[in-house]
């Protein structure tokens, strides 16, 4: 076994050390660092905000509470909660780069945690890639926001990964499309809309092409949501299944065959539906978008029936988020095959207890790879709810550096006292 410790060089040494500077990671880093502690954010790509930036995901939803990160993030960026718009990708590059400026938090670019230093059942160090090879940050609390649970089954914690047969929601890639006739109003944000058009109806189309082979098999909708502009429309619709996000391969093949959807998604528009004949693509995600991968098992689990009965937890955390059990179908078009369609979830709380994984001391969860099960993933991996996640965690960690106290032994109580005194109504 190789000894990192004796063997790389250590470059810097934090209070917080958060591997993954998406939304999640910005979350939990300003919050960490407006705490006063010293914050790193490792991050593998050459920007922050994951897939509120890179990823091209608009519009952020789960989370509306006052106050919050979300809130806070989404005021700044001139978002209308209302309109259902998309978000500026540009202008969110911007402002997520700047509030983690002002934080007084470092980020490290290009850098992918590939391993940990560990003793005793507490990380000492990440080891990073770096452009001069493999070094070492060390850190007293480390925070895994890499959405695939990266740092925390390198920690050797135990993962879930998909639902019972293995199966995981499919990646897509998202795109925006301009030059939609200021006259065509057509938005479909689900299957459920009314979608009616001067000849026939929009989502019937998609499911014919989908069959006749204008659209792939996998493709059964073209979601069409509000851009910027009136002549924009953000497209939700390429999907890859049967892939698995964690290969390398996989993900090449995947990236290939979703660049050749949009193509195919692009040309049934033009030429099926009024109003779209003149599109071109604007923007697209940089990478391929993976909605579900390693879920970290944490001290509680989150479950389908504690959403949709709206649980509350004593140590709560996020309070009243509320997104829709969204399993998009891991082995063919559409909603999952179980559920047909999405199911509501009453406004539920989010456990302190489900941040805290079980083998690591000094490690806490937040983003998409929080404790809970296939089913209760679909609804908290939404945006909104990450990022306070991440909020609630970046609390904890400041707090547990400043008071030399590890976050499994931390009073929940001291995470909501913070929360409140910030106005962020946790109770009722
Ligand atoms: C196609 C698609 C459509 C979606 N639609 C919506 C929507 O309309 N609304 C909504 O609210 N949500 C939507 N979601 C869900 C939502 O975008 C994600 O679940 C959420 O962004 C997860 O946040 P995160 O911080 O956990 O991960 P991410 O935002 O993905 O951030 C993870 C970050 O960690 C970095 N990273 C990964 N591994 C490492 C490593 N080893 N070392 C260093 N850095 C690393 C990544 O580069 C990235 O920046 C969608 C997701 C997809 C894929």
């Amino acid at each position: 076994m190789i000894d990192f410790q004796k063997q790389l060089e250590c470059v810097g040494s934090y209070d917080v050390v958060v591997a993954g500077g998406g939304v999640a990671g910005i979350g939990a880093a300003i919050e960490a660092a407006r705490q006063g502690a010293k914050v790193l954010i490792l991050e593998k790509t050459g920007l922050l905000g994951g897939m509120l930036t890179a990823g091209h995901v608009s519009p952020p939803l789960g989370n509306f509470v006052k106050n919050t990160m979300a809130d806070e993030l989404l005021s700044a960026a001139q978002y209308v909660y209302n309109k259902g718009r998309s978000h500026d990708m540009e202008q969110m590059k911007l402002l997520v780069t700047r509030l983690v400026e002002e934080s007084g938090a470092t980020v490290f670019y290009g850098c992918s945690v590939a391993d940990v230093i560990k003793k005793d059942g507490i990380i000492t160090h990440a080891v990073i890639t770096t452009q001069s090879g493999l070094k070492t940050v060390a850190g007293k609390v480390f925070i895994d926001a890499t959405g695939d649970g990266v740092l925390s089954y390198l920690s050797g914690e135990d993962v879930q990964y998909g639902r019972e047969d293995g199966l995981v929601q499919p990646m897509s890639i998202m795109f925006t499309i301009e030059n939609v006739s200021p006259e065509q109003t057509l938005i479909c944000f689900h299957e459920e809309m009314d979608t009616a058009l001067k000849k026939g109806n929009y989502l019937q189309l998609c499911k014919d092409a989908s069959k006749n082979g204008e659209l792939p098999p996998t493709v059964n909708i073209v979601r069409l949501y509000r851009g910027v502009v009136e002549t924009e429309r953000m497209v939700n619709a390429t999907q890859a299944n049967g892939f698995n996000p964690l290969l390398p391969e996989d993900l090449g093949k995947a990236h290939a065959l979703l660049r050749r959807q949009i193509d195919q998604v692009v040309s049934f528009l033009k030429n099926n539906v009024e109003g779209f004949e003149n599109i071109r693509i604007k923007q697209s995600s940089d990478g391929v978008g993976v909605r579900e991968s390693r879920r970290v098992t944490c001290e509680y689990i989150m479950k389908s029936e504690d959403l949709l009965d709206g649980k509350k937890h004593p140590d709560v955390i996020v309070h009243k988020a509320a997104f829709c059990l969204d399993i998009h179908n891991p082995s063919g078009a559409g909603q999952s095959e179980q559920e047909g369609r999405p199911r509501n979830c009453k406004p539920y709380d989010i456990p302190y207890r489900s941040v805290l994984p079980l083998k690591t001391d000094n490690l806490l969860v937040a983003g998409r790879c929080i404790g809970g099960t296939h089913r209760a993933h679909s609804s908290y991996r939404v945006m909104n709810t990450c990022i306070n996640v991440g909020q609630a965690v970046g609390i904890a960690a400041a707090i547990s550096v400043k008071e030399n106290v590890l976050p499994r032994k931390l009073d929940y109580k001291k995470i909501q006292a913070v929360l409140t005194e910030k106005g962020v109504d946790l109770f009722n």
